[in-house]
């Protein structure tokens, strides 16, 4: 907290795609009412944030990149007294909160209960970097909680490693597994083998799947899935016709109950159709970019009565449903190690090359 006493934030700033970032300093200001001042104590690079970098979606420039944070709160604004669950959020509270924010009422809130497709919402990580309070992304060593935010207090056991990736690729993969309607003794396929499709398998598990398929080129990823609740990994490199093949000899007697589509590519979406049983369920949560184009004999999902579900995002009540199965869970499933590098905030040029690489699975700024 020595930046607070010294009345400045530093940040690596996003100036460019593709450009070292900056470190800079913002002034910090008391928090304003319904705000939250934190300090970071990490922030873990998203698939997203490499896009951003990398210039496949647009992100202002410049901008404070990083969604996925754990902070300790410095100093709480008027009007905030409780979390998402109704827990005291206090000066030294460790805290993790959605990765949006929204302006109060409006029609997708209050009549269609999605907050998270608020018209004139605003995400983490994803604002520039010249609008005051400024620090509202991850990587820094402060940020602003916004008003409209969903604030959750985290057990202090739990290591920033389990707790960074909660705000999203846990929360997101609680919505994913719910819209699925994952059931006892149900056989599902999980298409990608990142963090996403990882939590994905545990998820499944946790639900009461009785056979969880992770498909996914990359060996070491499908080794790792093995211990994250996979039964059965396929390399994704196979002829589409055989993958189709072996999930369902077994998927018996007539394909999967549910597949999930986090690999992000549009390729792969015909064949994850034709792999589920009449009734299944598809749904699709890695194809974030445009274009993502596929050819899909739609005639198999009309014949085949089957369910296709898109999810974006989350609904604040499945952040709170991460943390509790993280927390339940952390026994089982060894979640610590998918944040498996560590670096500070001066050499997160190294961490983006590292990320964008593959080299790790989820590097972590320590700021
Ligand atoms: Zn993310």
């Amino acid at each position: 907290m020595s930046t607070a006493r010294e009345g400045f934030g530093r940040a690596a700033v996003f100036e460019a795609p593709n450009a070292p970032f900056a470190i800079r300093r913002y002034p910090l200001r008391p928090a304003g009412p319904g705000e939250v001042l934190v300090r970071v104590g990490m922030s873990t690079i998203c698939r997203s944030d490499i896009h951003s970098y990398q210039g496949r979606r647009p992100s202002p420039c410049p901008g404070i990149l990083g969604h996925e944070i754990v902070g300790r709160v410095v100093e709480v604004g008027q009007g905030i007294e409780a979390d998402l669950r109704g827990d005291p959020v206090r000066v030294g509270t460790r805290i993790t909160w959605t990765e949006y924010f929204h302006h109060g009422a409006c029609y997708h809130r209050d009549v269609l209960d999605m907050p998270q497709k608020c018209r004139g919402l605003e995400k983490y990580g994803h604002e520039s970097a010249d609008r005051p309070p400024h620090l509202i992304g991850g990587f820094a060593d402060h940020c602003y909680v916004q008003p409209g935010t969903g604030i959750l207090c985290l057990p202090e056991d739990l290591s920033d490693e389990e707790a960074a990736p909660l705000n999203c690729g846990v929360a997101t993969m609680a919505a994913v597994t719910e819209a699925a309607q994952i059931r006892l003794g149900d056989a599902v396929v999980i298409q990608g083998l990142g963090l996403l499709g990882l939590y994905g398998a545990a998820l499944a598990k946790a639900r009461g799947a009785r056979l969880v398929v992770g498909i996914d080129p990359v060996a070491w990823r499908r080794d790792l899935a093995a211990r994250f609740g996979a039964d059965l990994t396929l390399d994704a490199a196979l002829p589409a016709r055989d993958l189709v093949e072996q999930v369902r000899a077994a998927c018996r007697p007539d394909g999967a109950d549910a597949v999930i589509e986090v690999c992000g590519n549009p390729d792969v979406i015909a064949s994850g159709a034709a792999m589920l049983r009449a009734g299944g369920c598809y749904v699709l949560a890695g194809v974030v970019t445009p274009q993502a184009d596929a050819v899909l004999d739609f005639n198999l999902v009309l014949r085949r009565c089957l369910t296709l579900r898109g999810v974006h995002n989350y609904h604040p009540r499945h952040l709170v449903e991460a943390l509790d199965f993280v927390v339940s869970q952390r026994a089982r499933f060894p979640f610590r190690e998918l944040v498996d590098a560590r670096y500070a905030l001066e050499e997160i040029d190294r961490a983006f090359a590292d990320a964008a690489a593959c080299r790790v699975l989820r590097a972590a700024i320590v700021p």
